[in-house]
């Protein structure tokens, strides 16, 4: 005698619209379905023009930055956020500011003081929003993605240790609170970059006919050379130009 087994039906919840099935926590997380936009899009041509600059993470999706001269161009973006599109889903009307981005910065006396390093924006799927619930950051020129030091700073070490081979006392003079160690970490940092660097002052203007043996100096000299007559520090500079943190 043969039985058949009884398949119990699975427990399916009843259908929702879109809208409220969008979950929105934590922020980065993409939206669930895909809702028919009928909201303004820009081609990616135009997207392109905006300046804005992704980076691949090596796990989930790319992170977007922008990189502003001074924290007055940071507002000027701000204040038009609603007219602004999404440079993740070119969606025009759902970004809205975001917190900040806090970390460790140096006060007057070189020491670490909790402060806000960039701005967030959220491309909002919230309610009745129909964003991609993506984020992307703001940042001044100053600020340097994951170092303590300032861009002023960071080309002050750099200049001094490649003009004088000794990085502890390059870093010592910038007085502040960071132990001997971190030089190094700094310095081969630059080092690793040295190539992105390289190529993208390339494309800027020749490097400079000096008689050096180390790729270093050459980089740093190089640098100095591009924005020779730029308003910031060159290394400020490099990242409000190219939109991209220097190391
Ligand atoms: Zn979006």
């Amino acid at each position: 005698m043969f039985f058949t087994a009884s398949i119990r039906p699975a427990c399916i919840p009843p259908l929702q619209p879109a809208h409220l099935l969008q979950t929105s926590y934590p922020a980065t997380t993409p939206p669930f379905f895909e809702t028919v936009s009928t909201a303004l899009q820009i081609s990616d041509c135009e997207s392109l023009t905006l300046g804005w600059r992704f980076q691949n993470r090596s796990k989930g999706s790319a992170v977007c930055s922008q990189i502003y001269a001074c924290k007055t161009d940071v507002e000027a973006f701000l204040a038009k956020l609603k007219i602004t599109p999404c440079p993740h889903c070119k969606k025009t009307g759902f970004l809205i500011k975001h917190g900040s981005l806090i970390g460790f910065v140096p006060n007057k006396l070189g020491d670490p003081v909790r402060a806000a390093r960039a701005v967030r924006v959220f491309c909002s799927n919230r309610h009745l929003a129909i964003g991609c619930g993506r984020t992307f950051s703001l940042w001044t020129a100053n600020r340097i993605k994951h170092l303590f030091l300032c861009a002023d700073s960071l080309w002050q070490f750099l200049s001094n240790a490649a003009d004088s081979g000794n990085k502890i006392q390059a870093f010592r003079l910038l007085k502040c609170s960071l132990g001997d160690s971190t030089a190094y970490r700094i310095w081969r940092r630059f080092l690793g970059a040295q190539v992105a660097i390289r190529t993208a002052l390339n494309a800027l203007c020749e490097p400079p006919r000096i008689e050096s043996n180390s790729p270093a100096h050459l980089t740093l000299a190089h640098l100095a050379k591009a924005f020779r007559e730029h308003t910031l520090s060159p290394i400020a500079a490099f990242a409000a130009t190219l939109q991209t943190f220097f190391i």
